[in-house]
């Protein structure tokens, strides 16, 4: 094979959500950028099989479940008829939308863009395999690893079947399956899961630990949990799929729990048990990087690894795994990689799941600050007694503020209720900048919005929400 050679100030390996922000910032500082990906445009993960399609699908299903709330109303649309290829199509269009949205600024910024794989070969190269069959050599000052990563199939959970799938054959939605189980509990189980439920599919939730989405707020999960059992055809919690099996037609999968071993046959199963980084093939070894005992590349706070040209981001190098995150350090790698001083320090980060209804949180805790030896205190507003939650007929939420107990200052907030995704960008931005119940209660919100409920959480704090009378010695209590 022939070898190109190049030179680039900054090789950025991986165009997703982190990639793609690092090399546009870079080339906005004036920096000369190869981008290398092996899909055809940037977007990564996220974009071509993650958040975005997840979302575009999410969205229908929430279409379909207000539909049938409007009921309640005294509006009857009737049972939805859904075309699965108009679907599919509404879908790759958004995406397709957007990555070639983004192969446009590419092109725009100057960044070069390779289709292909790339590997390190020692601290300032790297060759890329092209998908036309060539072979590039580059020489960089600066090299950022934004490589993601992939979703985990234990051993046992390996078939060689497409009804077996993972994240990403659930998003080509190539079929409907009538019984559907979902391995796992997490976001993406709960999420990807929701949107086979709303399609038509009979689906169950198997979770090996004693709760949905372990780690999460309990007062939200209980939220959700209640919605999805009117939606789901079974949940079962501390309960382990210990093996999949062909069975004729079906899939057979055996259900471990205290109670013992059972099987249960199911036409189609998503294995949604976590992601691990892609941190092997790069090359990692040819350098000084180092990686933790969970394959994650080690930086520092300006995601620096221990190689001092090399840079690393996003999922590559830790939790939480989210997009945004991976965003942020992208900006900060770039900046960096141009000689600015910069790091990656936020006060709070936040994690949305987009299910029905939405379950969002930033900063701490309750258990974080326990755990942090920060004496907290937690003020609760239930939308019950939000207007704007009633008329939407969506009185099912709740909005929670966790404050430190000397300052008032606003350290954590958890939502769970429609809309629960955009409410928590106030409140990761009132924790950003220090603010204290005080501060949000005074803050005037517009009538009636859900995000009243953040102000009414502040007041409630005090005991003096105008709209909900629980004392917080009470809620603390809880
Ligand atoms: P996860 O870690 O969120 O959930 C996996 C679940 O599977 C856990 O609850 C675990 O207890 C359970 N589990 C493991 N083995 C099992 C078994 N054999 N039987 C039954 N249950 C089992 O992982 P995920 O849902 O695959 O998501 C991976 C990552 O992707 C997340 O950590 C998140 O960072 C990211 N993600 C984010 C979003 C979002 O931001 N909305 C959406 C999807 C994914």
């Amino acid at each position: 094979m022939a070898v190109e050679r190049r030179t680039t100030q900054l090789l950025v390996l991986g165009a997703g959500p982190g990639g793609y922000a690092a090399a546009f910032r870079a080339a906005d500082l004036g920096l000369d950028v190869t981008l290398v990906d092996p899909e055809p445009a940037p977007g990564g993960v996220c974009l071509h099989r993650g958040c975005i399609p997840s979302k575009a699908l999410l969205h229908v299903a929430t279409l379909i479940e207000d539909a049938r709330r409007a009921s309640a109303m005294g509006v009857d649309f009737g049972e939805p008829k859904i075309d699965l290829e108009r679907l599919r199509a509404f879908k790759d269009d958004v995406v397709g939308r957007l990555t070639g949205g983004l192969a446009q600024l590419c092109k725009a910024r100057g960044v070069s863009y390779l289709q292909g794989r790339g590997r390190l070969l020692d601290a300032r190269s790297a060759h890329v395999d092209c998908v036309q069959a060539r072979r590039i050599e580059i020489r960089f000052e600066h090299a950022v690893l934004a490589t993601g990563s992939r979703p985990v199939t234990p051993e046992s959970l390996r078939l060689d079947s497409p009804r077996v799938m993972t994240s990403s054959g659930a998003l080509a939605l190539a079929e409907r399956p009538s019984d559907l189980l979902v391995v796992g509990g997490g976001y993406i189980g709960l999420e990807l899961g929701t949107v086979y439920a709303a399609l038509g599919s009979r689906v169950t939730v198997v979770e090996a630990t004693d709760s949905l989405l372990p780690g999460v707020d309990r007062d939200l999960v209980r939220v959700l949990a209640r919605t999805l059992e009117s939606r789901l055809a079974a949940v079962h919690l501390s309960t382990e799929v210990a093996e999949l099996s062909i069975d004729g037609d079906s899939l057979q999968a055996r259900l471990r729990s205290n109670d013992g071993e059972r099987n249960e046959r199911f036409d189609a199963v998503l294995v949604a048990v976590g992601r691990r980084p892609n941190s092997s093939g790069l090359g990692l070894e040819e350098t000084q990087i180092e990686i933790d005992e969970r394959g994650f590349v080690r930086v520092d706070e300006a995601r620096r690894t221990a190689e001092p040209s090399i840079l690393a981001i996003g999922d590559l190098c830790g939790e939480p795994m989210l997009a945004h995150k991976a965003t942020h350090e992208g900006l900060v790698a770039a900046e960096v990689a141009a000689g600015r001083p910069a790091a990656f320090e936020p006060q709070a980060i936040p994690a949305v799941v987009f299910t029905d209804p939405e379950i969002a949180w930033c900063g701490m805790t309750e258990e974080d600050a326990r755990a942090a030896g920060i004496e907290v205190k937690a003020a609760r507003f239930p939308w019950q007694a939000s207007g704007r939650a009633l008329t939407l007929g969506r009185s099912d939420g709740l909005t929670k503020l966790i404050v430190d107990a000397a300052s008032e200052r606003i350290v954590g907030v958890a939502v769970v209720g429609p809309g629960a995704g955009e409410l928590i960008g106030e409140a990761t931005l009132a924790i950003e900048m220090g603010a204290t119940t005080t501060d949000l209660a005074a803050t005037v919100h517009a009538h009636p919005t859900l995000s009243e409920t953040l102000m009414e959480a502040a007041e409630a704090f005090h005991g003096r929400s105008l709209h909900y009378r629980r004392s917080p010695a009470r809620d603390r209590r809880r």
